[in-house]
């Protein structure tokens, strides 16, 4: 008997082994759901209603219920992001998306730092890498600064230096007291030319009225990259016409759960591109980006 029970757990973990990784989401939020402002929890309600059972009656996320999705789905890895944007959408902190994703490895934990509520961004930097994040997100649209501001240039410097990625929202948001102008992708492009090491991924590829713009800086700067999050995959080709040949620079993420990241998965598979461009926006490319080893 005891055979027999050792041989099923065996196979089974031969099946969680053999379990593909088919995409990567590079753009996921959590945090509960009381931390975030009633417009922008309808919003999500609207537009992901089936994701909404993941959410426990308190507000927080089903962990468990979360990760078992994503490997149903075949998505290996998340790139789970903090947002420090009180007067706008929410408060998610650090500390709080480091304990979501703790002692997961397919769980990514990206720091924001929001220059309006520190006075030592990069202290704070610095601590959040001991701490274990893989990446900083800089969020100008909902936490109103230029990107491109001196006061953040020792946290690119840090950044490159360490081989971290830095993602940047650019483009639209919906969402009260957002201002776009901060939005424009042309700031992005000081920090491409001033930090030429550093990755630099831009979300939303300048959602709105500068997807041109976006792809035109992915093109002629290195170490730009656009996620797609936020964005409906049928519509990818008119925004980008360019994808196929710019394969390498485009990264797979829905702004979870403000989509269905199987949905999108499917959306992006479905895309009149060849296999090589599907797989290295759903895959490849954020495996070289987050520096994540096979
Ligand atoms: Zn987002």
């Amino acid at each position: 008997m005891d055979f027999i029970i050792l041989y099923h757990y065996i196979e089974q973990n031969k099946e969680d082994e053999k379990m593909e990784c088919k995409a990567i989401d590079i753009h996921v939020h959590v945090g509960n759901l009381n931390h975030w402002k009633p417009w922008v929890k309808d919003w999500w309600q609207k537009a992901n209603p089936r994701d909404f059972a993941m959410i426990r009656e308190d507000g927080s996320l089903n962990r468990d219920a979360f990760l078992n999705h994503l490997k149903s789905i075949g998505v290996g890895y998340a790139v789970i992001l903090a947002e420090r944007s009180p007067a706008t959408t929410c408060d998610v902190t650090t500390q709080e998306v480091l304990e979501f994703c703790q002692g997961e490895k397919s769980l990514i934990p990206f720091c924001n730092i929001n220059p309006h509520l520190t006075d030592d961004p990069l202290r704070d930097f610095r601590n959040f890498l001991l701490k274990g994040v893989k990446g900083l997100k800089i969020h100008p649209v909902h936490q109103l600064f230029y990107p491109n501001t001196p006061r953040l240039y020792p946290l690119y410097a840090l950044a490159q230096e360490k081989g971290v990625p830095v993602m940047f929202h650019t483009g639209s948001s919906i969402f009260p007291g957002a201002k776009l102008k901060y939005g424009n992708p042309l700031f992005i492009d000081d920090i491409a030319v001033d930090f030429p090491e550093l990755t630099i991924i831009m979300s939303h590829g300048g959602r709105g009225f500068w997807y041109d713009r976006a792809q035109f800086l992915v093109r002629i700067r290195p170490n730009i990259h656009i996620d797609i999050s936020g964005l409906p995959p049928r519509k990818l080709l008119e925004y980008f016409p360019e994808m196929e040949r710019l394969k390498e620079k485009f990264l797979f993420g829905t702004d979870w759960p403000g989509a269905m990241i199987d949905k999108n998965i499917q959306g992006v598979s479905t895309l009149p591109i060849s296999p090589a461009a599907k797989e290295a926006i759903l895959k490849k490319n954020a495996l070289r980006v987050l520096r994540i080893k096979t």
